[in-house]
């Protein structure tokens, strides 16, 4: 049976995410920005929660975890990333790429989305078509790269496009509107990403997260492949690792 999503925007621009097993009621935190607003989502919905999944180490997605587990009726699992073990949080399990994770029956697998930290991983549930990215891929954009390289979250980016189409993609904040004038100023005549931003303004928050397909038809990190954008950039014959690299450091200084 397919996870329930719940989407919960928290700071100024964060998303954590419930993600609920009905068959056994087991319910995963997905990053913790703040408390407040994970305990009121929880008890709106009636769920426990059973499991913390934690992407990567920056404050606005762990800093909440402390007051969380205090308002909580029992600890929940922690899980996060092996290799950032140092700087994240206390784990009860550590995870590498491509171990299994789950919530209640739900299987997923561990992805290394390392750039915008070294160490970053997402979470991937191929029977619920849910994919939790934190800050390498996010709607319409990616993360910046404090960390790792552009070559490297090019690799990221790529494992993540490799998933089915259909895969809905939850990522750690809400820079929709930035990331849409980015977008614009790079593929001024892609409608579908205008589009896009329309339709998440009439459905709040949830709608903000739409799936790989429609990403990749949308972001133009995603499109760094493909020989329009190189055109349009002026790069035409160069590396697709380049072209990204290029797409990032304008998106820093626009
Ligand atoms: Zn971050
Ligand atoms: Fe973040």
């Amino acid at each position: 049976m397919p996870l329930r999503i719940v989407t919960v925007p928290c700071l100024s621009d964060n998303f954590a995410f419930l993600a609920h097993d009905p068959a056994t009621g087991a319910t995963a935190v997905v990053d913790v920005p703040e408390a407040e607003p994970i305990l009121a989502a929880l008890a709106r919905a009636g769920w426990q929660a059973t499991d913390v999944l934690l992407t990567h180490h920056h404050a606005d997605h762990v800093g909440g975890l402390e007051a969380l587990q205090a308002g909580l009726p029992a600890p929940a699992r922690v899980t996060g990333a092996a290799a950032d073990a140092h700087r994240l949080p206390p784990l009860d399990r550590a995870v590498a790429p491509d171990d299994t994770v789950s919530i209640g029956s739900e299987t997923g697998t561990v992805i290394d989305v390392s750039g915008h930290t070294v160490g970053h991983i997402a979470y991937h549930f191929p029977g619920s078509e849910a994919a939790f990215t934190g800050d390498s891929l996010m709607a319409l954009g990616c993360g910046r790269l404090f960390e790792g390289t552009a070559p490297m979250m090019w690799d990221s980016l790529s494992r993540l496009m490799a998933l089915p189409e259909g895969t809905r993609i939850f990522s750690g904040h809400d820079y929709l509107a930035g990331n849409l004038a980015f977008a614009r100023s790079v593929e001024p005549g892609n409608a579908a990403a205008a589009a896009r931003v329309a339709r998440s303004r009439s459905g709040g928050p949830e709608s903000v997260h739409v799936t790989l397909g429609e990403e990749m038809a949308t972001n133009p990190f995603l499109r760094a492949a493909r020989a329009e954008t190189k055109t349009a950039l002026g790069m035409a014959g160069r590396s697709d690792a380049e072209v990204f690299a290029e797409l990032r450091r304008r998106k820093d200084a626009f």
